[in-house]
């Protein structure tokens, strides 16, 4: 699915973010930025040990050795990656919906934004942060990832903002989601 929002485009597709060739891919860290499973873990195999010695490097430099906060979000090259950059943010872990998830969600889509914008990308690939280990529902995450994307978009010229799911079931909410957004326009 495709919509247009100002002069930017928004996409929903079914794929593997690590084959996507934006100027620029998020990753769903965790807050070590040392790799783990799921997406976390398929963008660092794809993109070759070099990201996780440049992971290591934003822990030493730029957060003095702590963790990545949850929302906020940091950027290293893609290495071998057919994206340039890769923008690593820490969805929240869904823990009933009393621990401000749905904020937190929000900010990583934010801050994610505008970090690319910052650093003058025109293109962009999200996964469906927060939504596997992290156990957050798909039909919450999917309204605020594109209630926020929607929102950015409207305030920014930006370029292309792809999401790309990893099923068709999360394709279709996601598609739902958006329908009912762009209605509301
Ligand atoms: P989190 O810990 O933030 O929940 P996960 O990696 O467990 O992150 O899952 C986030 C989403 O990414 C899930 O929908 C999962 O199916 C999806 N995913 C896993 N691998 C890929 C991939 N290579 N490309 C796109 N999405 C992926």
């Amino acid at each position: 699915m495709d919509a247009t929002i100002g002069q930017n485009g928004l996409k929903l597709m079914v794929g593997d973010i690590t084959l996507q060739k934006t100027d620029v891919i998020v990753n769903a860290a965790n807050g070590t930025l040392l790799g783990g499973g799921g997406v976390d873990g398929a963008i660092h195999k794809a993109a070759g040990e070099e990201i996780l010695d440049a992971c290591k490097r934003v822990r030493e430099e730029e957060l003095s050795g702590r963790q990545l906060p949850t929302g906020e979000a940091v950027i290293t090259k893609g290495y071998n990656l057919p994206a340039s950059y890769v923008i690593h943010t820490v969805g929240p872990v869904w823990e009933g919906g009393t621990a401000n998830e749905p904020t937190l969600l929000a900010s990583c889509y934010e801050n994610a934004m505008q970090m690319a914008l910052k650093h003058q990308l025109t293109s962009i690939a999200f996964p469906s942060i927060s939504t596997g280990v992290y156990s957050f529902p798909v039909e919450f995450a999917a309204d605020i990832a594109l209630t926020t994307l929607v929102s950015f978009l409207k305030e920014h010229p930006f370029g292309q903002v792809m999401i790309t799911l990893f099923s068709e079931a999360d394709y279709d909410v996601y598609k739902t989601s958006l329908e009912k957004i762009m209605e509301e326009k």
